[in-house]
């Protein structure tokens, strides 16, 4: 088992008149904000002057809102909670002039730093502190005196003391009362891209259309197939994010059990398994980052749109939709 870090072994003091730059006020920013003002830490929140409704919102959150400069001006601590795409046109316009020696860097996520998109001066420590759930749930936690687990990882030690900034940082989002687990940028970008890639984005909708496909293709109502095939997902991964692949064996039928036992590796062959370490090399080689920092800046991201627009447009989606409507427990 990783090593876990706790309450105890955070020093939140370490924050004591220091301040907090919280860059961005989406899903992390506003938890990260919220959470570690409530902490007792000194937080200032930077967004561009012209995002005028989002300032305001972080102004009836109670909350001190700057400009980015200012904000990195300003902060001891720098959190960059921006999207990821975004962060080196961030980072390179309106924080790095405004660094100083001793500051501590901070991330959500390794990708700007481990495939060298930002390259952050020498004399600063460069930390991630992640919590592992979306930021509503760090938000929500935390109101309910409980945390979110989350990862902490040491890029550059400065200081000597990168580690222990990650910790208290960590303990004032809520995390020590989780758990807080160790980790390194390298290892957490590509197991983040790979999981997302092969198993949770890529792999899992990729299954449930060639399931809806095959059914409908043969002739099986669009209709029935969407129930089969992507609606009772959820009701599956949630018995497995409760209790585990048996517990969710427990509570299905034998009949279905028997058929998860018969019938799932012939699904996931061993070409399959030959593809998932292929894609691994190419997060593990930067091929795809190089691939999606060009798509980045060859204005306008064409293809991305495109295939962003063509599975918008698959008949599973349409289904879904009307489907969806008679769903009254589903939100908007
Ligand atoms: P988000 O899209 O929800 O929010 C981004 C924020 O950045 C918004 O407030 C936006 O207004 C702001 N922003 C956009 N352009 C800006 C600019 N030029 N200057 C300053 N602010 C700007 O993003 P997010 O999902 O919170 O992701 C932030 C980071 O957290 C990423 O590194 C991501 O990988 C990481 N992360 C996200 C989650 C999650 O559940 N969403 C979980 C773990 C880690
Ligand atoms: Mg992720």
């Amino acid at each position: 088992m990783a090593k876990m870090y706790y309450e105890s072994d955070c020093n939140l003091g370490l924050l004591k008149g220091k301040t907090v730059a919280v860059i961005g006020y989406g899903s992390q920013g506003h938890a990260h904000a919220q959470n570690l003002k409530e902490s007792g830490v000194d937080v200032v929140v930077g967004l561009p002057a012209a995002f005028t409704e989002e300032r305001q919102k972080v102004t009836n959150d109670g909350l001190k809102v700057v400009d980015t400069e200012e904000a990195a001006k300003l902060g001891d601590l720098i959190m960059i909670l921006v999207p990821d795409q975004l962060q080196k046109a961030v980072y390179e316009n309106s924080i790095k002039g405004n660094l100083q020696a001793g500051n501590v860097l901070m991330f959500a996520h390794g990708f700007n730093i481990h495939y060298s998109q930002i390259i952050p001066p020498k004399d600063v420590d460069v930390v991630m502190v992640a919590p592992k759930g979306p930021g509503h749930t760090v938000r929500s936690q935390y109101v309910e005196g409980k945390g979110v687990p989350s990862i902490i990882a040491i890029y550059q030690d400065a200081s000597g003391k990168a580690k222990e900034y990650a910790l208290a940082y960590a303990s004032g989002l809520g995390a020590g009362k989780a758990g807080i687990i160790e980790t390194t940028f390298k290892e957490e970008t590509e197991t983040d891209l790979f999981g997302e890639q092969a198993v949770l984005c890529g792999g899992v909708t990729e299954l449930m259309k060639a399931g809806f496909e095959t059914l409908v293709q043969a002739g099986y109502q669009p209709e029935i197939a969407y129930f089969e095939c992507v609606h009772e997902m959820k009701l599956i991964i949630d018995m497995i994010n409760e209790g585990g692949f048996s517990y969710m064996r427990y509570s299905i039928s034998d009949t279905a059990e028997y058929g998860d036992y018969v019938t799932g590796k012939r699904i996931i062959t061993e070409e399959t398994r030959k593809e998932m370490k292929k894609i691994l090399s190419e997060v593990q080689d930067g091929k795809f980052a190089s691939n999606w920092v060009s798509e980045n800046n060859s204005g306008g991201k064409a293809n991305f749109l495109a295939m962003r627009r063509n599975e918008t447009e698959h008949q599973v989606e349409v289904v879904g939709a009307e489907l969806r409507k008679m769903m009254s427990w589903l939100k908007k």
